[in-house]
């Protein structure tokens, strides 16, 4: 396999050198915590830095740039005439301050035996996440999973009861109890469980090619495990249970376990959001 433009300096490796090599359309905005949509025909593998990104019959792939991202990202692409490299820069994005107060105590700062139900928690999400299915079910493009005023912003800082707290890792959609919460696309159930101690009761959703939804906070789930779901089916109701002041979803995506902002996946099928290098 013969290797272009082998990052032997940023003019190598710039937009310019590397139409002349491939083409590649790339969908999103180049920006911290987005989503991308690439398309090169022919491609074989792919690579975000050192991440191995799955690839369909059609050269498509997905990747995200995480909330704190650097400014710049290698994207590697072989094909059956070599290795390509494209330098991609990343836009920085600002992020909201948010001040949460009226959070339970033991929320903010939990006990020894709530971090062993915590670490619990974050095993079966991450196991969940991890699941990887072939079938792009993503394709089918996304929905909002239900109606309601925005309450917090992927990405905010949150300071909880005036103690700063990591990242928010999704968006919060405030809606009465008991509203229905649709699944946001086709996919399979990877996770239906209850009253964990951030997420309360939650449902993951793999759309394919290592793309996942997250729905946490429900008053109750209307799937379980394993089961196929099409985009608006009801996957159960809003609720608080978890770490939440109020009755909200907390909707989250991740692709290659790196969080980003859900409403980029509602761009996938527009595109006007794309541009070719
Ligand atoms: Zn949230």
């Amino acid at each position: 396999m013969m290797t272009h433009c082998k990052v032997i300096s940023l003019i190598c490796c710039s937009a310019l050198y590397a139409a002349q090599v491939h083409a590649i359309e790339l969908c999103g905005n180049m920006a911290q915590g987005e989503l991308i949509k690439a398309t090169a025909s022919g491609t074989e593998q792919a690579f975000l830095g050192e991440t191995q990104l799955s690839v369909t019959p059609e050269g498509t792939f997905l990747f995200a740039f995480s909330r704190d991202a650097g400014k710049q990202h290698n994207l590697q692409i072989a094909t059956q005439e070599g290795v390509d490299n494209y330098a991609l820069d990343v836009k920085p994005t600002k992020w909201d301050i948010q001040k949460i107060n009226g959070v339970s105590p033991r929320k903010v700062e939990p006990t020894d035996s709530d971090l062993r139900k915590i670490n619990k928690e974050r095993e079966d999400l991450h196991r969940a996440l991890a699941h990887h299915t072939e079938t792009s079910f993503w394709q089918t493009g996304f929905i909002m999973p239900v109606k309601g005023r925005t309450s917090g912003n992927f990405g905010g800082q949150r300071i909880m009861n005036g103690k700063p707290k990591s990242p928010h890792q999704g968006m919060d959609i405030a809606a009465p109890e008991g509203t229905e919460v649709h699944a946001s696309s086709d996919g399979i159930v990877t996770l239906s469980k209850g009253e964990y101690f951030y997420t309360g009761n939650v449902v993951v959703i793999d759309h394919g090619q290592n793309l996942s939804t997250i729905y946490a906070h429900l008053k109750d789930t209307t799937v379980k495990k394993g089961d196929k779901v099409k985009q608006g089916d009801i996957i159960g109701h809003v609720g608080k249970t978890g770490r939440a002041t109020g009755p909200h979803l907390h909707w989250g995506a991740s692709i290659n376990n790196t969080r980003f902002q859900p409403l980029s996946l509602l761009k996938l099928g527009d595109n006007s959001f794309c541009s070719n290098l």
